[in-house]
């Protein structure tokens, strides 16, 4: 990649990345970005699974300035209500209403504890977890990717991602996601399982359905929380609104971050009130935050809500992203795997693989790669991308592969 010229960025920017690809971006509309050079590029990644109703849209816009216009942020630890989060809450609630085959013990969700991020989501439902059973053991899969800070770092089935940080959380297992086998795992001691339903940054991981429901299953008869990680799958992400639905389960705790503030950042932790229950006075209150569930992204997210619903971008995914898979064929790309439109190309090696991502950049089309995996393309583009707009970014994907 030819960043030396754009080395100077990161002079006082903490820089993380082996592979920073540099881009100066001056603005974003739709599914398109624009470089400060005036260059347009074609966003096929959506900032990992948070534009999904795309960028800057104007009802989210107008939500936002709306909110600017009364109030920023006051204080929510019962002192004063936000409005924006209280209608945010019932219009999440509204969207897990759904009968499943195999419900949970504790009953549907009706309790939603606001966040920043993904990652605070995850620490919180943690907390709960133990809380709630009493228990202090967590399952979570190989390779999957739940957060950076300490906790959810814990819970990572990637192991060169937390050696050097060890000592971390004890009592953690990984368990192999799709593998019926491991699900012995799970015992009475087990506070709760944290999986993802389609595998995010393990490079798009589609399991059974059988799969899913007898882990649903196993955890019910244990006594074990099922804790759904749905920050990179929910909000339309996979073809349904959450991607659960499409598996006739539900869970104990519900993770959603990304996609759901439409651009600002919000996540939440969900479960049934009785659940939730645990974190108040027992003897001391269980969960706090300044920010978590800001009046402005609560607005914000509010009106991504109801513009996945109302445009209906979960069901519309399913038919783009089978265009995807039908229109990426070539001797270079083993499969396209995934659901929706969460999807991951994969390619002969990683060489392969960042050869053609910079040659697509380089043509005005912007892919990535996975965390843990490093053979194939992320391809996970704004929900609203049309039709003429998927053609024309595989038909760059496929020039460059040659
Ligand atoms: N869970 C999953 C499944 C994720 O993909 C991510 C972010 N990639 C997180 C949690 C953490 O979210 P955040 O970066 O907002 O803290």
């Amino acid at each position: 990649m030819h960043i030396s010229h754009r080395q100077h960025f990161f002079d006082h920017i903490a820089q993380t990345s082996d592979y920073p690809l540099a881009l100066e971006i001056d603005r974003a509309e739709g599914v398109f970005m624009y470089g400060t050079d005036g260059k347009k590029y074609l966003d096929l990644i959506s900032g990992i699974g948070v534009s999904n109703v795309g960028h800057r849209h104007p009802e989210v816009l107008a939500a936002i300035h709306q909110q600017l216009d009364k109030h920023m942020h006051l204080l929510v630890y019962g002192e004063f209500v936000q409005s924006t989060q209280v209608q945010l809450a019932k219009a999440l609630v509204d969207t897990l209403s759904f009968e499943p085959e195999i419900a949970s013990p504790f009953g549907k969700i009706d309790n939603v504890y606001f966040t920043n991020s993904g990652t605070e989501a995850v620490e919180g439902a943690m907390k709960l977890a133990k809380r709630f059973t009493g228990r202090a053991e967590f399952i979570s899969c190989f390779n999957a990717y739940h957060g950076a800070t300490q906790g959810a770092l814990s819970l990572s089935g990637a192991e060169h991602f937390k050696r050097s940080f060890r000592p971390l959380l004890p009592e953690i297992k990984n368990i192999t996601h799709g593998n019926p086998e491991d699900l012995l795992q799970i015992t009475s001691k087990t506070a709760a399982v944290i999986i993802e339903i389609v595998g995010g940054e393990s490079g798009v991981r589609v399991p059974s359905a059988d799969y899913i429901k007898m882990l649903r299953k196993r955890c019910s008869e244990v006594g074990a929380l099922l804790i759904l990680d749905e920050v990179q799958t929910g909000f339309g992400r996979t073809g349904s609104f959450w991607a659960f639905e499409q598996y006739d389960i539900y869970p104990d705790i519900l993770l959603s971050a990304k996609g759901m503030g439409g651009g600002m950042p919000i996540g939440a932790f969900m479960s049934s009130q009785r659940i939730m229950s645990v974190f108040k006075n027992n003897p001391i209150l269980g969960h706090i935050t300044t920010f978590g569930g800001h009046p402005v992204s609560s607005a914000s997210a509010l009106a991504a809500l109801r513009v996945t619903l109302k445009e209906k971008l979960p069901e519309k995914a399913i038919a783009k992203g089978e265009l995807f898979k039908s229109l990426l064929v070539h001797p270079k790309i083993k499969e396209v795997r995934g659901k929706g439109l969460m999807l991951a190309a994969e390619m002969e090696s990683f060489d392969a693989l960042k050869q053609t991502i910079d040659q697509c950049i380089e043509k005005g089309v912007i892919t990535d790669w996975f965390l843990f995996c490093d053979n194939s393309m992320r391809l996970a583009p704004p929900l609203i991308i049309t039709e003429e707009q998927i053609r024309e970014g595989c038909a760059v994907i496929l020039e460059v592969l040659g």
